[in-house]
């Protein structure tokens, strides 16, 4: 433009001069200057208009430079929206991509060539690979697609699922492109199944609850008519021996042998039951803890005598009263006895007492009986697990002991750990609290 512009003004410049000496001529000189000036005026006309291209190229710039600032502002946009973007070809080829997206998708954007020659099925597990592409076909006939639940695959090979919406375009050439918004929802889908556990766990719970309560009441129903089996078992018992036949005695026995049985039976399920509703309450108060493991120890001694097992007691402390509930105390103490008994068929049971730092005192009940797998060891106190079917089926049990134990020390503030090894015996050991009147603490 400006060589343009040059050159007009050296031929103004010329036909100038060429004017200026022509009119000093002498012939024909009318003739030659209106010829020049016609050329003059050219010139001048060519000048405005080379004046209005200067114009048009300044009006050209100016608009360049609001269109490469839209550019900009639109490609800022895109590179930095929150979601992930990508512009692809009918085939699924990925033309263009923001910042999102290649995080996304964990590429590196800094790289120009990051999407060069991929496909957006190469961000798919195989095996959902052909489902995308059949979707991808029917894309241009449905124009656009909302929220399609999709896997993705991380360069790393991680997948997420992901939502995608997808709009058809045509550009310029009538060539179709296709707008993809996609929006990872591992987030939302863990708040979902996190959500869905929830709600199992409340039905769970009501499940329980409902069991608890339907199992307090059959207990309730059959405790009943139990206790007026043995009363009547009982009577019949101490009638006088002419009136009872030997035989039928021995009936009338076994009879109240198995009720009594079943009756302990009912009275583990109720206690059970009411610890896991949290319905049992304590009834605490002071009482000496020696002469209560003593008078365990004497209620049981028959059953170690007819195993000829040693049944041995070390009680060593310095003060035995404690506050507490007794009869849930003896009830420890009685199941662990009687499994120690139970488990061993030679050898010794051996209990022992002793103070412990902290206002505690440590009740072991050892013995050196089958033992315990260490594998089942975590078991043991599971409500109905007996870990050794064998001798489970012909010694009894219900499986129910070690959980009552277990629920009635936590509610107490007690702990029970055991030790054990099969075959070399078991050590169960249960700390209690001495409880808390002022004036036991300060004795402790
Ligand atoms: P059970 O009524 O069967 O004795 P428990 O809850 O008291 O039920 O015990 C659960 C299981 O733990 C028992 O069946 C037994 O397998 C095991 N167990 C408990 N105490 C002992 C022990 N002293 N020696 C060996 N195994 C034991």
């Amino acid at each position: 433009m400006d060589r343009f512009a040059r050159q007009i003004n050296a031929v103004q410049r010329r036909t100038e001069t060429l004017n200026q000496s022509l009119a000093a001529s002498s012939r024909q000189p009318g003739l030659l200057v209106q010829a020049f000036n016609q050329l003059h005026d050219a010139l001048e006309e060519l000048q405005v208009t080379h004046n209005e291209l200067l114009l048009q190229k300044e009006q050209l710039a100016d608009c360049y430079r609001s269109a490469e600032l839209e550019r900009q502002r639109y490609r800022n946009s895109f590179d930095f929206a929150p979601d992930a973007y990508l512009i692809t070809d009918r085939d699924g080829n990925i033309v263009d991509a923001n910042r999102a997206a290649a995080n996304l998708f964990q590429l590196r954007i800094q790289s120009y060539n990051a999407w060069a020659n991929k496909s957006l099925l190469d961000f798919l597990p195989q095996d959902q690979q052909n489902a995308f592409h059949y979707q991808l076909l029917r894309l241009p006939h449905e124009q656009t697609l909302k929220d399609w639940e999709v896997v993705f695959c991380k360069k790393d090979g991680q997948t997420f699922p992901a939502t995608i919406s997808v709009n058809t375009v045509k550009n310029l050439n009538d060539e179709i492109h296709f707008y993809w918004l996609i929006r990872d929802i591992t987030a939302r889908k863990q708040a979902e199944e996190a959500q869905a556990i929830k709600s199992e766990n409340l039905q769970l719970q009501e499940t329980v609850r409902l069991k608890s309560q339907f199992m307090a009441m059959m207990s309730h129903e059959l405790r009943t008519p139990m206790h007026i089996i043995l009363g009547f078992a009982q009577l019949l018992l101490r009638q006088p021996v002419k009136l009872l036949a030997p035989q039928l005695k021995n009936m009338v026995e076994r009879i109240y042998n198995n009720a009594k049985h079943l009756l302990a039976l009912i009275e583990d399920i109720l206690d059970f039951t009411a610890l896991e509703s949290g319905k049992l309450s304590l009834n605490s108060q002071q009482f000496n803890l020696a002469e209560l493991i003593q008078s365990v120890t004497q209620e049981l001694q028959h059953l170690a005598s007819r195993k000829q097992l040693p049944l041995v007691v070390d009680i060593k402390l310095q003060n035995p009263t404690i506050i507490g509930d007794s009869e849930r105390i003896r009830q420890i103490l009685v199941n662990l006895l009687d499994n120690a008994i139970k488990f061993t068929d030679k050898g010794s049971v051996t209990l022992e007492a002793y103070e412990m730092p902290f206002c505690r005192i440590a009740i072991v009940v050892r013995d050196t009986g089958i033992g315990i797998a260490e594998s089942d060891i975590k078991c043991i106190f599971q409500e109905f697990r007996q870990v050794n079917q064998t001798y489970c089926r012909t010694h009894g049990g219900t499986g129910l002991g070690l959980a009552i134990v277990d629920k009635l020390l936590k509610l107490i503030g007690g702990t029970i750990s055991v030790e054990s090894e099969l075959g070399e015996g078991s050590t169960f050991r249960v700390e209690l609290p001495r409880g808390v009147e002022s004036a036991l603490v300060r004795s402790c």
